[in-house]
């Protein structure tokens, strides 16, 4: 597409939803799948989906790219590489932009790294979770340790200087000190970008089906919080800023697309459960894989992909906003606040979030109202109390 500047700006999502088996505590949109014709329409049918916005997105420069999943490293790399292509023919892609593809240990390669360099993707996340090869098997994890730092080694080797390593805590019979082994362990390799999620049991996982068998092995909840401050105060210690609940960059190595979900500004998501937020829209995808390759693909097709339109009025924006911020640690700059929506946070939030700021998990610094890491840690319930909400499903928060 021709290159212009223009002012308005966008973030694409892709979501892939085939991995090589599923792991016992997952419940993202994903599926083992061994077909290769069905890879091969789905990527048919997202870059029809793609084509559909061709219009509607041409006044927009394209900033961020995040091609998720599922484990987009799992399908063929030529597939990858196909859609890699159609994005660029469809959207005004940024030269600068960051581009990033998601990973997992051994389902890469020298060859499909030196591609997807190659085709513009300069930002790598790799799934880890932990580096303990017992936690491994008790997340049913397909690869080792060591799997994982070949494919680190190579992504190095194919000049990745941007990678992100994703662990979590809060694992059966993780143990405080195995946990601070891991993260010792991924910053002596010196990643760009850690992210680090506290494991929740959900609904339609493994886990939660076995939850009494795996009950004792958890660790309780007064482990858990200093698991979280300890690896928060670790990973500062060593260099890495906490800039989000669960995420901790190099300086100046943030992840952009996800700070563009936190910002509230726009992006479009493409496959199967994707969520969007443009043109003050918010809609979702259907989940069902078989029925979006059919409403994008068969011209006839009477099934509507697209699920969840509604326009967000100003004062779910506002609340978005705050709930979106509060997961940064910049917080929110009250002046910035009553600039976007004219309304002073203090006189409509002021005496709910006094309470927290007299506990120490909120705190006010240069005009800022943001989380202490022990608010962070239960970010959840502040926010959720703040606002008065009840239907946090409804909000994605990228991941
Ligand atoms: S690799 Fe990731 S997306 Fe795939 S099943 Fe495991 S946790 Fe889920």
């Amino acid at each position: 597409m021709a290159k212009t500047e223009y002012e308005k700006k966008l973030g694409l999502y892709f979501h892939i939803p085939f991995c090589l088996s599923k792991c016992a505590y997952c419940d993202f949109n994903s599926a083992p799948c061994a077909d290769h014709e069905i890879i091969s329409k789905y990527i048919d049918a997202m870059i029809a989906h793609m084509s559909s916005y061709k219009k509607a997105a041409e006044e927009y420069d394209v900033d961020t790219i995040f091609i998720g999943g599922g484990t987009p490293t799992s399908i063929p790399i030529n597939e990858l590489v196909r859609l890699i292509k159609a994005i660029k023919s469809n959207f005004n892609v940024e030269k600068e932009a960051e581009f990033t593809v998601e990973s997992n240990p051994a389902t890469v390669d020298k060859s499909s790294l030196v591609k997807l360099r190659k085709h513009g993707v300069n930002r790598l996340s790799i799934g880890l979770q932990t580096a303990d090869e017992n936690e491994l098997k008790i997340l049913s994890r397909t690869h080792s340790r060591k799997d994982f730092y070949k494919s680190f080694r190579l992504a190095r080797e194919a000049k990745f200087d941007n990678i992100n390593v994703d662990l979590m805590f809060g694992i059966p019979i993780q143990t405080h000190s195995s946990l601070m082994h891991t993260l010792r362990y991924v910053m002596s390799l010196g990643p760009e970008h850690i992210s680090l999620y506290d494991l929740k049991i959900e609904p339609g996982t493994r886990f939660y089906d076995n939850y009494e068998e795996i009950r004792p092995y958890l660790p309780d909840e007064d482990t858990d919080v200093k698991m979280y401050l300890d690896s928060v105060k670790l990973l500062q210690d060593n260099g890495y800023l906490q800039y989000e609940i669960s995420n901790f960059s190099r300086p100046g190595k943030m992840c952009a697309h996800n700070l563009r979900y936190w910002n509230c500004d726009e992006y479009l998501g493409f496959g199967v459960s994707a969520h969007s937020y443009f043109e003050n829209n918010r809609f979702s995808i259907i989940p069902d894989r078989d029925m979006y390759i059919e409403a994008m693909l068969n011209p006839l097709s009477k099934i509507r992909a697209i699920e969840n339109l509604e326009e967000v009025e100003e004062r779910e924006r506002m609340g978005e906003y705050i709930m979106l911020r509060l997961r940064l640690s910049d917080g929110i700059d009250l002046k910035e606040f009553e600039r976007r929506f004219g309304y002073s946070f203090e006189e409509l939030y002021g005496q709910k979030c006094m309470r927290f700021l007299r506990s120490g998990h909120m705190r006010i610094k240069a005009g800022k109202l943001s989380l202490s890491p022990s608010g962070m840690f239960i970010s959840n319930y502040i926010i959720s109390d703040i606002l008065e909400f009840e239907d946090f499903g409804k909000y994605y928060f990228g991941s």
